[in-house]
């Protein structure tokens, strides 16, 4: 099996790159922020202290998190329930961040990530893929862009949406998440040692996408 590890910062546009990418070479597309974030929607359901470790580590007994593919799209299935959309709210997204920093959580999650990349060509994309999920990944990336062209990616889909959320808003959550997850104890946010950096701050989505798409069949036809 082929896997690609992409990981990034909020916002670097790798789920909408990655997506496309593996459309384009017939691989499946994973989403591990998904799985982050339905459990970050169960403690936020629960009205629990999403910061509160012991709590989180908890709860997770009483959770099932499953990936299905239909049509080819990833869906989140948090105890059967398809939360697909639930979890892209901005209080989603920060729950996930919190939960993520709890070992159990990221213990929890791990052989379900592994066992999807055992068995599919997949282009996986997180925090931590290239250096922990799949650290013998064949193509490893790191995808980054500013700060700033980040929130405004981030600020234009949530506009999209209908969402009040400002742009400083949106910034500031944006830089609370980068520090949390790259400052967390483990498996915090870094580049692999053997990934390779695309920025994409400059470059639009098509480009983007080429770009992503040159390096892995450059790595893949090695
Ligand atoms: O990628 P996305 O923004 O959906 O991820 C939501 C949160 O889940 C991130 O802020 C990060 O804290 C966490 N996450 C993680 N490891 C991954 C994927 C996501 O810690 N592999």
């Amino acid at each position: 099996m082929i896997n690609v590890a992409i990981d990034g910062p909020a916002g670097a546009g790798k789920s909408t790159i990655a997506r496309t990418a593996a459309q384009a070479l017939g691989y499946i597309y994973v989403d591990t922020g998904a799985l982050y974030r339905a459990v970050g929607v169960y403690s936020l359901r629960r009205g629990f202290d999403t910061k509160n470790a012991d709590t989180v580590a908890g709860t997770l007994s009483d959770i099932c998190v499953e990936l299905k593919f239909i049509g080819g799209v990833q869906h989140v299935f948090l105890n059967g329930e398809d939360v697909s959309e639930e979890i892209r709210t901005p209080e989603a997204s920060m729950a996930a961040s919190d939960v993520s920093a709890v070992p159990a959580v990221r213990q929890f999650l791990f052989d379900l990530q592994r066992n999807i990349a055992k068995q599919n060509d997949c282009i996986m994309d997180g925090r931590d893929i290239g250096t922990v999920v799949l650290p013998q990944a064949e193509v490893k990336i790191f995808l980054t862009a500013s700060p700033e062209a980040r929130a405004m990616r981030r600020y234009r889909e949530l506009q999209a949406k209908g969402a009040a959320d400002t742009f400083e808003e949106v910034l500031a959550d944006l830089k609370q998440r980068d520090y949390n997850d790259s400052h967390r104890a483990v498996a915090p946010l870094k580049p692999a040692e053997d990934s390779i950096l695309v920025d994409t701050t400059e470059l639009n989505l098509e480009e983007s996408v080429k770009k992503v798409i040159a390096v892995i069949q450059e790595r893949i036809t090695d």
